[in-house]
């Protein structure tokens, strides 16, 4: 039940993280604090096709 998605930062749009979930315990668009090379800071990353 674990699928592959890509976090994507939402300051810069860019795909900087691989991951993978459960899909039958997060079945919606997931989010996490991530670092982004971009934003040089932490910021809210968002699952994205
Ligand atoms: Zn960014």
């Amino acid at each position: 039940m674990r699928v592959n998605i890509i976090l994507a930062c939402t300051e810069c749009k860019n795909r900087n993280y691989t991951t993978s979930k459960n899909k039958r315990k997060n079945p919606e668009r997931i989010e996490m604090k991530k670092y982004c090379k971009h934003c040089k800071t932490h910021t809210l990353h968002r699952e994205t096709r």
